[in-house]
């Protein structure tokens, strides 16, 4: 082939390309270069690719062009580089674009100027940006905008990480509403509903910044709580508790306003510990509270892992 049919292919490439030599000046600008940035071979061939032509802002906006130019580095050190950058398209607005980087040298070694390989990037950024919305939709609960079941296996994986590699201690709590079937004969299920919801905001304030509540399913909650001894992992269960019990909600039409209690059950992680294998300790002493007399915390704080001998 000679040059006239290399420089006919790479015209046609669906992706731009475009040469800049050593002072930045732009020397070739293909057709998919056109396509993409709106600026024809014309509009840009024999200017700086720092002149405000292309005006590449990376994700957070700040300029490329003038202090962080990838291209300008490549320039000075010979490196090859990727980025995901916005340009500037000639119609005046955004175009997220995934850029490759290489130097172009003499038969001698000597930077010449550099390539620049650019694509659109505006579906993959819908593809990641709908996988996200998808992702938060999967772990959030819509009633009450806690995280669901699937968000609470998330934290007790982050959790059980901590504790493995730094010996960071947590625990789980289990709240269940006492006699909330109750609200929902009553006074019905949209009650019960919004029932739900104000609660779910009261147990939140009474947690800590660090400590992530998610919903387990009808009226039940569940709390991850790091960095806990017994005596810290207790009162936070007894603030739980006794948030609710000191918050009423207005039932409307007249009615008195609605009280409610919880009953906690709560366990301490241990080293062998799965979500299934805590949640049912702190499931069985939340049973232990609603066999009490409701409206108290049951706590499991033996740590050791199941088989261990203790020690005597
Ligand atoms: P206990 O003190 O033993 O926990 O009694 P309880 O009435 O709270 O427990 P039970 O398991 O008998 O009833 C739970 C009720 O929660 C029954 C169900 O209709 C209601 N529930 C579960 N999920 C929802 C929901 O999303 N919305 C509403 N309104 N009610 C729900
Ligand atoms: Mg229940
Ligand atoms: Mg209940």
């Amino acid at each position: 082939m000679d040059q006239d049919d290399y420089k006919c292919i790479l015209d046609n490439l669906f992706d731009g390309v475009y040469f800049v030599n050593a002072k930045r000046v732009i020397t070739y600008w293909n057709h998919g270069a056109e396509r993409i940035s709106g600026f024809s071979a014309q509009d840009v061939v024999g200017k700086g690719c720092a002149d405000g032509i292309l005006r590449h802002i990376t994700g957070s906006g700040e300029e490329l062009c003038t202090r962080l130019c990838p291209l300008a580095k490549t320039l000075v050190d010979g490196e090859p580089r990727e980025d995901e950058v916005f340009l500037h398209h000639k119609n005046g607005h955004r175009v997220p674009v995934s850029v490759r980087i290489a130097p172009l040298r003499d038969k001698d070694g000597a930077i010449i100027g550099a390539v620049e390989v650019f694509s659109d990037a505006t579906p993959q950024q819908r593809l990641r940006e709908e996988v996200n919305e998808l992702r938060s939709l999967a772990m959030t609960d819509q009633l009450t905008g806690l995280g669901n079941r699937a968000a609470a296996g998330r934290q007790f994986k982050r959790r059980m990480s901590e504790c493995k590699r730094f010996g960071v201690p947590f625990g789980l709590l289990f709240a269940d509403i006492d006699h909330f079937k109750k609200v929902n004969d009553t006074y019905g299920h949209d009650t019960g509903d919004c029932v739900l919801a104000q609660i779910a905001k009261t147990l939140k304030s009474s947690l800590r910044g660090v400590d992530a509540l998610c919903r387990w399913g009808g009226e039940e909650f569940v709390a991850l709580v790091p960095k806990v001894d017994e005596k810290a992992f207790h009162s936070i269960a007894e603030r739980m508790r006794r948030f609710v019990e000191a918050t009423s909600i207005p039932s409307g039409c007249g009615h008195p306003p609605l009280r409610f209690t919880i009953s906690v059950g709560g366990a301490l992680a241990r080293p062998d510990d799965t979500l299934t294998s805590l949640a049912a300790r702190a499931d069985t002493m939340m049973y232990e509270a609603k066999r009490s007399g409701r409206n108290c915390i049951r706590l499991d704080c033996n740590c050791e892992a199941a088989g261990e001998d203790s020690a005597d």
